[in-house]
C-alpha cells in the first residue's frame, strides 16, 4: 500500500506563505510526477510528505493514516537523494545496506535485502566496490538501492538526475520507469523538467507559485491544458 493524500496543506516560512493551499490525491502504485519552475514549491511539498518538514496546517495522510506530525521514519517512505549522497569509504553493498544497520536488522535480513536489491538493479558484480569506482549512473543506481532496501510504501525523488550528462539522464530515466514496473510501489518525483515529466509519470501536477495549476494524465495536460501557463510550460522546449 501507499496512497498519499494532502488535506489543505498549507506550508509558510517565518509568515512567507510558499504553499498556501494544496489537497491532492495520489493512488498507490501510481507514479506521479511534480514539475513546474524553480522555486515554486517542489522540494518544500516533497519535504513535508517525506516528513523532514512539518505542515504550517492542513493533514498528510499515507494509506488513510494522518502522519502530519509523525517523524520521518515512521512514514515508511524513502527520499532517493542525488547520487553524491553516497559514502565514499563504504563499499557499495555498505551504502546500500546502510539504513538496515541503522535499524539494526538481522545480517542475514541485510544480506537478503542487499543481494535482492543489486540483482533488481544490475549492480551484483559491483557490491564490493567504492562509489568513486562506479559511473555516474550506476552510482545512481546504489542510491536507489539504499531506498529499495528499506520497502518503502512509496520513493520519493527530488530531481534525482539533475546533475547527470544528457544521455545518461535519458538512460537513467528508463530505468527508474523500469523500477517502477517492477517494484509498482507509489513514486512521487520532482523535477523541473518537463520532458522527464511528460515520459515518466501517470500522472502529474503542474505547480506554479506553490499552487496546483494542474492534476492529471500526461496526455490530459497535453491536449487539454488548463490555462496558458500549463500550455506554456508543458508546450515549451526545455
Ligand atoms: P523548488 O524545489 O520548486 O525549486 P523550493 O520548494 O525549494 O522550490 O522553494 C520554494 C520557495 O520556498 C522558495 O521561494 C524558497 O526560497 C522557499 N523556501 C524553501 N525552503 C525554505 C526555508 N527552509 N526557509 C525559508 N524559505 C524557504
Ligand atoms: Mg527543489
Amino acid at each position: 500500500m501507499g496512497s498519499i493524500t494532502l488535506e489543505h496543506v498549507n506550508k509558510s516560512f517565518g509568515g512567507v506563505e510558499v504553499i498556501p493551499d494544496i489537497s491532492l490525491e495520489i493512488a498507490d502504485g501510481e507514479f506521479i510526477v511534480f514539475v513546474g519552475p524553480s522555486g515554486c514549491g517542489k522540494s518544500t511539498l516533497l519535504r513535508l510528505i517525506a516528513g523532514l518538514e512539518d505542515v504550517t496546517s492542513g493533514r498528510i495522510l499515507i494509506d488513510g493514516e494522518d502522519v502530519s506530525r509523525a517523524a520521518p521514519a515512521q512514514r515508511k517512505l524513502s527520499m532517493v537523494f542525488q547520487s553524491y549522497a553516497l559514502y565514499p569509504h563504504m563499499s557499495v553493498r555498505g551504502n546500500i545496506a546502510f539504513p538496515l544497520k541503522m535499524e539494526k536488522a538481522p545480517r542475514e535480513k541485510i544480506d537478503q535485502a542487499v543481494n535482492n536489491a543489486a540483482a533488481i538493479l544490475n549492480l551484483t558484480d559491483y557490491l564490493d566496490r567504492k562509489p568513486r569506482q562506479l559511473s555516474g549512473g550506476q552510482r545512481q543506481r546504489v542510491a536507489i538501492g539504499r531506498a529499495i532496501v528499506r520497502q518503502p510504501k512509496a520513493f520519493l525523488f527530488d530531481e534525482p538526475l539533475s546533475n547527470l550528462d544528457a544521455a545518461l539522464r535519458v538512460a537513467m530515466r528508463l530505468e527508474i520507469s523500469e523500477l517502477h514496473n517492477k517494484l509498482k510501489t507509489t513514486m512521487v518525483y520532482v523535477t523541473h523538467d518537463q520532458v522527464e515529466a511528460m515520459t515518466m509519470a501517470d500522472k502529474i501536477v503542474v505547480l506554479n507559485a506553490g499552487r496546483v495549476e494542474q492534476f492529471g494524465s500526461p496526455l490530459e495536460l497535453y491536449q487539454r491544458p488548463a490555462n496558458t501557463f500549463v500550455a506554456g510550460f508543458i508546450g515549451s522546449p526545455r
